[in-house]
């Protein structure tokens, strides 16, 4: 069989890296170096002969007539030709343009295509590097690709709607993703160029080797199916010297024509006094790219670097094969290992070995669970593993895409992470419950068995939980069987506007704060900076927001009567801070006034959407957010506690049916008022309850009285709870409530809500009226103010901390809910 074969040449290969190893790489005693994809390590006799050759020659500078010039001269022209030769180029086809590294290339092509009458567009691949993604930024027009859509446009759409143009075209991808080491097709170099669009339009293609020539060998021999430039960077080959090239096929020279610039060494005569002229290189197209002084000593490195690379490691292909053998160890070694629960260690974001014959390249992105489920972060692991002598890499390693793909990042979640202070390299890199970046490991030509196993045997050691752990929701025996549900879920993205509410099955984030998304935005009188309300403007409750996460966005329509100049919906980023990121809303900072508090919310400066609100409500007002995480005036904390008929009805009592609790006694509790806790810009709590059993016992005494029944909406409540199917609901028994279970988050009351005649507005229709209110005056007032409804908070569990569920706490619609009273004790219902 061909894999025993293979592994039996792997091991004796290993074998004669171990021999070498210790003499060769001196700097790798005492050092697993899992870095490669970053770069690959030098070896000793690349050092010595390099030194050697410096020694014994004398090099000057190249291009002129003494003989230490020549000197240089042809061995940079000797080594340009062995550059070409170890892709398997024909010199009469290609030319090597010596370059920085691979970045430097891909910037020599964007310069050039910048320069084109027309410009260019520009479509790249997902798994594109940073250095990949700027270009977009000079093209007239851009768009990122993933596969399928790769696959679509070689089938023959356009990527650009508009194809009628004949401007020309680049697309650029990577040979191999630098994030996780999926390779991509080096047939889509040839095949884009006989795709539909290329009938109308030049389409040059950018391959991206830096990564897949590190352990691999690309092989350029036919002409005709090559990528028109493709760039590398030698270090990440031989470790040394840090060269880059940039390879160009002859035949899209032409792309360079217009290229401005010029620099010494490019030109064969220039005229500056008077006359401005000047007559560039024609010859090789790299005479006329290679601005300035050539890096002579690297390139002459470089010559040494492939002799000695040759002499250790024999082809490249056996490098392949070596890296493959240890990089699927290395993947079924971390895939393997398991928690005592059965769980996985590991998510590992790289193609499995077995799906992709050759299709991925020796590197192994993944991320660590615990037992429980909640993810470990990347610092902690880069710590330890500094510690213990690994070196790996964490974090975005310059791959957006690649990374938004594998970790499920939605665009806006980026940008949010972004603007709650996250940066490539920061200590909080969990967010929102997800990873922001991931762990990786690649291995290389010097690589060993040894160098992996250690490495799967240092996260079985550190990371896996080997002791079972009880599972939060039986952890607790306060509580038993449920006699609640949540009925349904509704935040309030704008203040004192309609709702959203959350669809059925949908996880629902709860902050610290409050539900994700609720009031974070709110409307603000343009003149006295106060923060608009629906006592004032009853027709806020027809302007509905919506929650698009597929798009990034917060619609808003408006249900009423809008004039003809008004759009029917306006949306705006759901990324916060869209200043920071280009997009047309400029906001900025003024201080504004809600509940009489003083606070700095970001108003938008966009006439369009200020415009909008303004005509709708009558009112000259501007749309503002105030985000989560503020500071001084950019925070709000919680006013709700608890109420003095509250704490006299939360001793146990057995409750009948329809009956309020029993007035009020005791003292207020002190020690409720002096937890901080954040809110954004809701009233008063984090989080708003109400109890359909208190819903209906109100409209069944507005009944009696003559009155027309309410809608649950009227309370504008976030959580509101049903009773389970035949259970019968005390009214108001969550006035006696002190903490609830939602699914297996704890929550804590924070007191019962006090009610204005903001209740009695229809939300359906935005008009007043006198229920619920003048009922609620007469049977829910207790020492002159009337409460309905309870606020709350989350609050972490201290038996679940570490898990996936307190990481990230969710509620959806249906869970079950359990109260407990003071004491633990219980109230049958
Ligand atoms: C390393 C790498 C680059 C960037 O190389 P530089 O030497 O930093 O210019 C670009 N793309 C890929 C796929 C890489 O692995």
């Amino acid at each position: 069989m061909t894999s025993t074969r293979r592994e039996g040449h792997s091991a004796g290969y290993n074998g004669a890296v171990e021999r070498f190893r210790d003499d060769e790489y001196p700097m790798l005693r005492g050092a697993v170096y899992l870095d490669h994809a970053g770069t690959t390590l030098y070896c000793k006799s690349l050092m010595e002969r390099f030194t050697r050759d410096m020694m014994s020659n004398l090099f000057g500078n190249p291009h002129s007539a003494s003989a230490s010039s020549q000197l240089s001269t042809s061995r940079v022209e000797d080594t340009r030709l062995r550059v070409l030769q170890f892709f398997n180029a024909d010199p009469d086809e290609f030319d090597v343009v010596f370059v920085a590294n691979a970045t430097s290339g891909i910037k020599l092509v964007t310069e050039a295509l910048r320069s084109l009458p027309a410009g260019f567009d520009y479509v790249y691949h997902q798994s594109s590097h940073t250095s990949l993604i700027g270009v977009r930024e000079e093209a007239r027009n851009s768009i990122c690709l993933d596969d399928p859509q790769v696959e679509g446009w070689l089938k023959g759409r356009d990527p650009f709607s508009d194809d009628s143009d004949d401007r020309p075209l680049l697309f650029a991808y990577p040979a191999q993703s630098n994030m996780d080491g999926q390779r991509y097709p080096l047939r889509w170099a040839d095949q884009v160029r006989h795709a539909g669009s290329s009938r109308t339009r030049r389409t040059y293609t950018l391959l991206d080797a830096a990564a897949f020539v590190s352990s691999s060998p690309l092989d350029l021999s036919r002409v005709e199916t090559a990528p028109d430039f493709v760039v590398l960077s030698f270090y990440k080959i031989f470790g040394f010297p840090d060269l880059g090239a940039l390879l160009v096929r002859r035949e899209a020279e032409d792309a360079f024509s217009s290229r401005k610039y010029f620099g010494g060494g490019t030109v064969d005569m220039v005229v500056c006094v008077k006359e401005q002229w000047h007559a560039p290189k024609s010859q090789f197209l790299h005479e006329r790219l290679e601005d300035g002084t050539l890096a002579i000593h690297s390139i002459i490195a470089l010559d040494a670097a492939m002799d000695a690379h040759q002499q250790l490691f024999g082809s490249m292909a056996d490098i392949a094969a070596h890296t493959a053998f240890l990089s699927q160890r290395l993947y079924y070694g971390l895939q393997s290992l398991r928690h005592g629960n059965g769980e996985p260690v590991c998510t590992i974001y790289s193609p499995s070995p077995e799906r992709c014959s050759g299709g991925a390249g020796p590197v192994v992105a993944f991320n660590i669970r615990n037992g429980p489920g909640a993810w470990i972060s990347l610092s902690e692991v880069e710590k330890l593993a500094n510690l213990k002598g690994f070196h790996i890499r964490t974090g975005g390693v310059c791959n957006p895409g690649g990374i938004s793909a594998a970790l499920r990042l939605e665009p806006w979640e980026m940008k949010r992470n972004f603007s709650s202070g996250f940066r490539c390299g920061t200590e909080n890199d969990i967010i929102a419950g997800k990873p922001t970046g991931v762990i990786r490991a690649s291995v290389g030509a010097m690589s060993t068995v040894s160098d992996v196993d250690s490495f799967t045997e240092f996260i079985r050691e550190f990371y896996v939980d080997d002791k079972l752990p009880p599972t939060p929701l039986e952890a607790t025996p306060k509580l038993q069987l449920a006699s609640l549900r949540v009925h349904s879920i509704c935040v309030y993205p704008i203040k004192s506007c309609g709702g959203f509410e959350v669809p059925g099955g949908v996880d629902w984030e709860v902050r610290p704060e409050g539900l994700a998304w609720d009031r974070e935005w709110c409307l603000v009188h343009q003149g006295s900076g106060q923060v608009l309300n629906q006592k004032r403007y009853p027709r806020m409750s027809l302007i509905r927001p919506f929650l698009d996460f597929e798009h990034g966005q917060l619609r808003v329509r408006y249900t009423g009567y809008t004039p003809a100049d008004v759009p029917r919906e306006l949306s705006v980023p759901l990324s916060q801070n869209p200043a920071v990121f280009r997009s047309s809303d400029t906001t900025r900072s003024r201080s504004s006034r809600v509940c009489g508090e003083e606070i700095i919310a970001k108003a938008y400066a966009s006439p369009e959407v200020n415009g909008f609100f303004s005509t709708i409500l009558g009112v000259s007002c501007a749309l503002a957010r105030f985000p989560a995480g503020g500071q001084g005036k950019g925070m709000r904390h919680a006013k709700a506690h608890l109420q003095k008929h509250q704490i006299a009805a939360s001793a146990p009592t057995v409750s009948i049916p329809g009956a309020f609790p029993a007035p009020p006694s005791p003292p207020d509790s002190d020690s409720e008022k002096a937890i901080e806790r954040r809110i954004l810009l809701s009233n008063e709590s984090p989080i708003l309850a109400i109890s359909m059993a208190s819903v209906d016992a109100l409209n069944r005494e507005i009944k009696r009285n003559g009155g027309r029944e309410v809608s649950a909406a009227v309370f504008r409540a976030n959580v509101v709870l049903s009773p389970r199917l035949s259970q019968k609901q005390t009214p108001y028994v969550e006035d006696t409530w002190t903490s609830l279970r939602i699914g297996s988050h704890d929550f804590r009351m924070l007191g019962a809500c006090r009610r204005c005649h903001m209740v009695c507005i229809n939300q359906e229709t935005a008009e007043k009226n006198e229920e619920p209110f003048v009922t609620l005056s007469k049977t829910r007032r207790f020492e002159g103010k009337v409460f309905f409804g309870t606020h709350m908070c989350y609050n972490p569990n201290e038996d679940a901390m570490g898990t996936k569920h307190a990481q990230f706490p969710i509620i959806r619609v249906g869970d079950e809910v359990q109260p407990a009273w003071t004491c633990g004790e219980e109230l049958s219902c």
